[in-house]
Formats: C-alpha cells, structure tokens, sequence
C-alpha cells in the first residue's frame, strides 16, 4: 500500500544524458506507484559530447541492470584505463592519471618513499608512470578485466569507459521506457509555479499540452529553464580558477592504434581531448575566448587529428561554475543545469551519477523535509569543490613559457583547500585526504607528481632502512611489464567480447 505522503507524479525537464540517466535509475530504483514523465524537444537536441568516464559508471550500470558487453557495444564503446597528459607541465613532458592504484598491492606507500629516495640519489630515471599497473597495460595498449585476487598485481588497476553519448542516452531511453517511464516530445515555454509555495506546479508545452507533476527534476542543460529561468536560484561563476569557456568538437577516422585512455594535450590557449571509441575518435579543444578565438581554435584543431574529419568542427559555450542550490524548493537540477567543471577529468556524467544517487538516498515526500535538500545541497557543494580543486591543480602547476594562459593560471590565487593539498605534497609527500573527494589518493599522486610537485621529503614506511630501493623498484617494473605482456591487446579484447556492429 503507497504511503500516505509518497509521491506519484515525477517530471523529468530534458533527455540528454543526465535526463535518460535520470530516468532510467528513477525508473529502476523507486518503489512502484510513482509515474515518471520526461519531456524533451529533438528540435533543441543535446550537448551529445560526453565519451570519456571515470570508473564509478561501472556501478551506475550495474545499478541500472545493464550487461557491460552488451552496453559497450550499444554506445560503440572502448576501455579507459585513464589520461595522458601530453605537455602540460612543459613541451616534452608527459604523465598518465592512472585509474587503480601504483605499485603491487598493499605498497602504495613504500612505492612514493622508494622512488623518491631512488630518484634523489640518481639510482632510477624512470618516472612513477612505470611503476603503475594501469599505465604499463596502456602504455601497450592492452586490456583485460582485472583480477579480482588481492594478491596479484592484476588487482591493482580500474577502469572506465569512452562511449557514444548520443548512444548511451538512446540506450537507456529504451531500458526507460520498458520500465514505464513516459516520453513527451515537445518544447517547453513556460513553467507555472504554486503561488503560495513558489514550488513548480506544472511545465506547458509549445503546444499548448500542460505537464504536472510534484517533484521535477531539472535536465535541461546549461540554461537551467527550471532551476535558473524559473527559480533565479544563481550561478557561482568559477572562472577566475579555470578560465576555459569554450570547446570546439569534431569527429576523426579511426586511426591504426586504438588507445585504451583517454589523450589530453596542451595547446597554446586550452588543451586538446582526444578519445578513441571503436567507429571513430572524438576529438575537442577547450580553450579560453579570452585568448583564443573560434575560427583560430578550430584551425589547430583540423590539423592535429589523426584522421579525416568525419564532420564540421562545433563551437560549445559554457561558464565553468555551479548552480548556488543543486536543489530548490520542489526542482532538483541534474547535469548541465546544475552547474558544469569543464571536460578535464571526465567528472560531468559522474557528477550526473551521483546527483542521482544522492537524491535516491535523501528521496522527499509531499512535505519536502527541507533537511533533505540541504543536506543534499551540502554534499554537492564538497563534491563539486573538491573536483574543481583537482582540475585547477593541472592548471596552476604547468610551466609553460608559451600562451597568456598558462602563465595566468600559474600566477593566479587559488583556493585555500588546494593551497594546503599542494604544500602537503610538497614538504612531506602526504595525500590529505577530504570528504565527498571523488578522486582517489593515486590520482591526486598522479597529477601532483606529474605536474612536478615533488615532495622534499618522504615519510619512510617501516622496515624501509632495510630494502634497497633500486633493485625494489626494478623488481616491481620488471614484474608488472611481464604481466602485461601476457595480456589481449586492446582491439583483440573488443573484437571477442563486445565488437559493435558495424
Ligand atoms: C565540450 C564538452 C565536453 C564534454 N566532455 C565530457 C566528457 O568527456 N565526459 C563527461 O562525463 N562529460 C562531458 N561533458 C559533459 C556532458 O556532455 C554532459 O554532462 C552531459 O551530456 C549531460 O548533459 P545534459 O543532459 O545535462 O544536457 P543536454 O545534453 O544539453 O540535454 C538537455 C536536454 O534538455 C532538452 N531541453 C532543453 N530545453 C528544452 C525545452 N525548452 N523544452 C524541452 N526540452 C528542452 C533538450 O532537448 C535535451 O534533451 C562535456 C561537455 C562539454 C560542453
């Protein structure tokens, strides 16, 4: 029997990603009784750019019930072992953000004691990039599921996906619809709110139609028609920490490599994403308008694919910021209306993710317990804070003498959270770790040493005097190249489990 106070009537605004994902866990995870609507205009369509993932989109889909072969290949998807970063820190320099962790298991400490201590006394010169599972597997475009088994260094990697966002949101558009969930195609014009609550009462359509509901979720993309055009709930503008404000995106052949991660190379005004999937290779460059304009940006990008362009370059426009309230009053905003961290890190469809969990686990009633929201709004401040920080820490540490931006981003104040985490690292090695923190300690590892802040000192772990750190560091390379090696190249994998028609 419902619950007196339950809610019945759920609208979704919008089905891009964040709306099809919406749905489709709303769908899956509520207890029944309640309808869910989603209304979206092909005529406006969807930013349709998302490819590149991190690893917590495994659990979403497993939530969501879906067979990891079967969704690879449904979205043309490939493996992502993590991101290189190709000249970030100066012209020449290269590291990898790995996805899992370095070294063998349980060693994660003795691994940053032994190759700094080996590094200072000249014994290695291999980066820490060599000493990682996943980069060693990328680095020879291989891929295999990882182990389960603690004890081999198997165990010790993670991975996501890169994928068709246009795909994915068709995709769970059909798993949705199966569970009930009903699609209205149309433009909506106005959204008319309770006079005595301000909660939206119900949004009306080009048409004339008019669409009800109680609780309505925002998946309206950057321009917030519920949360922003109909709540004025405002919009902390991040700009002054990551300058960023426009992309331009094309499509390339596939070339004769087939990368499992993700390329992310420095340009003089942003940076160039580069992400394999299995019938083509999306490509982007984010830059600033500040110091950069579009034609300019889409000329570097047509002559740095490695394929034919399959399509004509597109410009996207954006604020990197977030909405001040992720929920207000009856309208929690999901995706890009709630706010957007540029493409850096791949966060986006995350931070989708959890927005959805997250209002799964604090679900309201018709009384709308305001603790819910604010507790909701509290966490995805955290979460959103702490990604920003890990974005702006590639940003600020570069040493680039060439483009305006690179030297501003060097010089710019940041915020004080990232300030300790950078001095932290840097006088004794140490991760300090901070809630709702979506980025694990070898990630924070991976740029902080990438990026050459490196520690001055290292905590020894203990028995450490007694182990030599060079033949303990080539024991470990040596071990992890061997493992490798034996592992199905990256193509042969896709090519025996989840090869998309053609
Ligand atoms: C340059 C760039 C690169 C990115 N790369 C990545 C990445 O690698 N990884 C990642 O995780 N994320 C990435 N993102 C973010 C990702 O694309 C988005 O988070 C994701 O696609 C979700 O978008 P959305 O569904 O919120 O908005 P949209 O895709 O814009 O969808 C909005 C929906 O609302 C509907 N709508 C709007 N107005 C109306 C109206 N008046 N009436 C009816 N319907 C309406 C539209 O029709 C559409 O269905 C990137 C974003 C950009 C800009």
């Amino acid at each position: 029997m419902p619950v007196v106070d339950q809610l019945t009537r759920i609208v979704i605004a919008g089905g891009g990603s964040a709306g099809w994902m919406t749905a489709a866990a709303l769908s899956n995870l509520l207890a029944p009784g309640c309808r869910i609507t989603l209304i979206e205009s092909e005529e406006i369509g969807i930013v349709g750019v998302g490819e590149a993932t991190i690893p917590p989109i495994k659990q979403f889909n497993k939530l969501l019930g879906l067979d990891e072969f079967e969704f690879i290949r449904r979205t043309q998807g490939s493996y992502k072992l993590g991101i290189q970063f190709v000249d970030w820190v100066e012209p020449g320099r290269r590291y990898f953000h790995p996805f899992g962790t370095y070294g063998r298991p349980f060693d994660f400490g003795h691994l940053l004691y032994f190759w700094h201590q080996a590094q200072r006394q000249g014994k290695v010169s291999n980066s820490l990039d060599e000493y990682c599972m996943a980069w060693v597997m990328a680095s020879q475009e291989r891929f295999a599921l990882p182990l389960s088994d603690p004890r081999s260094v198997l165990s010790t990697y993670d991975y996501a996906y890169h994928f068709d966002a246009s795909l994915y949101a068709a995709y769970l558009r059909e798993v949705s619809e199966r569970r009930g969930v009903v699609r209205v195609e149309g433009r909506i014009v106005e959204t008319r709110l309770n006079g005595e609550t301000g909660h939206v009462e119900a949004l009306k359509l080009q048409d004339g139609r008019e669409v009800s509901g109680e609780l309505f979720i925002d998946c309206s993309g950057f321009r917030g028609l519920l949360i922003e055009e109909a709540l004025h709930t405002g919009y902390d503008d991040w700009t002054q920490w990551l300058p960023c404000d426009r992309a331009v995106a094309v499509p390339c052949a596939s070339a004769a490599n087939f990368l499992p991660y993700t390329r992310s190379t420095a340009r003089t005004a942003g940076w160039q994403w580069r992400i394999p999937l299995q019938h083509r290779i999306g490509n982007g460059y984010v830059f600033s308008s500040n110091y950069l304009d579009e034609s300019a940006a889409a000329a570097t990008l047509l002559a740095n694919l490695d394929g034919k362009a399959l399509a004509e370059p597109r410009t996207l426009r954006f604020v990197t910021g977030r909405r001040r309230l992720g929920w207000n009053r009856n309208v929690v905003a999901i995706g890009l209306s709630s706010g957007f961290l540029e493409p850096l890190e791949s966060t986006s469809l995350h931070l989708i993710q959890a927005g959805i969990l997250r209002l799964l686990a604090l679900f309201p009633d018709r009384n709308f317990d305001p603790a819910l929201r604010d507790e909701y709004n509290r966490v995805a401040n955290s979460e959103l804070e702490r990604v920003r920080d890990f974005l702006i820490l590639h940003y600020h540490l570069n040493r680039r003498s060439e483009g305006e931006l690179w030297r501003y981003c060097a010089n710019m104040p940041i915020p004080d959270t990232l300030r300790e985490n950078i001095d932290h690292f840097r006088q004794q090695g140490r991760l300090v770790q901070r809630e709702y923190d979506v980025f694990v300690r070898a990630s924070w590892l991976a740029v902080h040493v990438g990026q050459l802040n490196l520690p001055e000192a290292c905590e020894p772990p203990p028995q450490a005097h007694a182990i030599d750190s060079a033949q303990w560091l080539e024991r470990l390379r040596s071990s992890l190249q061997s493992e490798a090696g034996r592992l199905p190249s990256h193509r042969q994998y896709i090519e025996s489990h989840c090869r998309a028609a053609a």
